[in-house]
């Protein structure tokens, strides 16, 4: 039995993303309730939204960021997703790319192209799913400078921490969720401690914002009764990306597995593993349910 917002939108979203598939699903993408459900409720399910999403040929990862961003992720038209000012983005820009550039420059369609495997515990090579963002659409929705996102910021009490995180897609209600849940696990507290949440910049020796300047991201664990972080180049000191490296964890699973359950996916799955990090990305753990329904 599982009742988190994540869990109520993938049973109805299962449904929807099929009924899509076969060109039925006439009813609002935004009309229920999801993670990122957030305040503007008036704007949902205009005529002219329904109207706009052509039935049939919507690409399942678009069909997935309708379900989970329904604030910004308005319709899909013409290979473009359109956004809640009317601007677009172009979900699919047909370039074949290298491991870095699905990185570097990844349009929505690359964000699915990685698995997050969430049947084994080690991460396969170079599947580094959630790494991969459409700077486009994540400056759309949680803002474009460090200025824009810090309007939308707010507090979450962890554990005693008072953490500034965005309260857009719902992102900050998930994370106080996800307190409550691992609240009622005592002996996981030595790990929770947090190192940071919002954090303007560039990935270092990286061409892309680091997932932390949109405020949906939160780093614990670093120093913990557990041992500590553990990051792919601390372990593998001068290794380029597409290396073999060596992989190692100690963030207990029952903590990832409460994360996930709201929304959040965890860099303790990525090849190129970072346990201390928690970042709210429900699309990629619902791309990844549809994956193990087929
Ligand atoms: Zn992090």
């Amino acid at each position: 039995m599982n009742d988190s917002p994540l869990m109520r939108l993938t049973a109805k979203t299962l449904l929807c993303v099929a009924a899509l598939a076969m060109g039925a699903c006439g009813h609002s993408t935004a009309a229920e309730s999801a993670p990122g459900a957030g305040s503007d409720s008036t704007a949902r399910g205009t005529t002219a939204e329904k109207a706009a999403a052509p039935r049939g040929d919507v690409p399942q990862g678009a069909a997935i960021l309708l379900r989970c961003y329904p604030d910004h992720v308005k319709a899909y038209r013409d290979g473009k997703l359109v956004m809640a000012d009317g601007s677009t983005i172009t979900y699919d820009d047909g370039r074949d790319k290298t491991f870095i550039e699905k990185l570097d420059d990844a349009d929505p369609e690359d964000m699915f192209a990685f698995d997050y495997d969430m049947t084994t515990w080690t991460p396969g090579y170079l599947q580094d799913a959630g790494r991969s963002r459409c700077e486009a659409l994540f400056k759309k929705m949680y803002g474009s400078s460090a200025a824009a996102v810090q309007k939308h910021l707010v507090t979450v009490n962890w554990f005693g921490q008072k953490l500034r995180f965005t309260s857009v897609n719902g992102a900050a209600d998930s994370l106080r969720a996800v307190a409550a849940e691992l609240a009622r696990h005592p002996s996981l507290k030595k790990h929770l401690r947090s190192s940071g949440t919002f954090y303007w910049r560039q990935v270092r020796g990286a061409k892309r914002l680091s997932a932390h300047s949109y405020g949906m991201t939160i780093d614990i664990g670093v120093i913990g009764g557990g041992g500590g972080g553990d990051y792919w180049q601390w372990k593998n000191l001068g290794k380029g990306e597409t290396a073999r490296i060596t992989y190692s964890n100690h963030m207990p699973h029952e903590v990832v597995e409460i994360f996930e359950r709201h929304g959040f996916i965890w860099g303790g799955r990525w090849y190129h593993y970072d346990t201390m990090h928690f970042e709210f990305r429900p699309e990629i753990l619902l791309n990844e349910q549809l994956k193990q329904t087929k």
